[in-house]
């Protein structure tokens, strides 16, 4: 499951890794988590084909645990490739995996953070193609289980009006 949506997309999505459902299809984000995001991007007047979503492993973990670091490295490069092909004004990491991963490779300044003190925040870098903003935002599975989560994901979706 490499990634989906609009090659000009100025949002770009990075979420955890494909599930079953997924793997399956191979489309990003058609399961539950995926509906929680299409519902997400409507609050804000998008659609999924607006922005483009992709995950920091490309292949489904059989167990739905978290992604190892070696995983992590071992996708990294094709992650790093679709970023420099799509070019977005800002990149959206769904959960700490993906935020962690992107904010040591951009190395900024809040690259030791939590994901609880980041969420929401528009976080300034530099790619070799140009400056790019970050928004770490809760993976949508959270919102699951707990509608106060929900209401925080749909506020700080918000955030990504700047670059509608
Ligand atoms: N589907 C995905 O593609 N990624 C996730 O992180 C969760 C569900």
């Amino acid at each position: 499951v490499i990634g989906e949506g609009h090659p000009d997309a100025n949002i770009f999505f990075i979420g955890e890794s494909p599930g079953k459902a997924e793997a399956e299809s191979g489309k990003p984000f058609c399961g539950p988590s995926g509906e929680v995001l299409d519902d997400m991007l409507r609050g804000i007047g998008l659609k999924r084909e607006d922005v483009y979503l992709t995950n920091i492993l490309l292949d489904r973990a059989p167990d739905n645990r978290n992604p190892l670091p070696e995983e992590i490295a071992f996708y990294a490069p094709f992650v790093d490739r679709l970023i420099d092909i799509i070019q977005p004004a800002v990149i959206v990491t769904l959960g700490r995996f993906a935020m962690q991963y992107l904010l040591k490779k951009l190395d900024v300044p809040e690259k030791r953070s939590t994901i609880s003190n980041l969420h929401g925040k528009l976080l300034k870098a530099r790619l070799p193609y140009g400056e790019v903003h970050v928004v770490p935002l809760y993976h949508p599975a959270v919102v699951l289980y707990s509608a106060s989560q929900k209401d925080i994901l749909r506020k700080d979706f918000e955030k990504l009006k700047l670059f509608i």
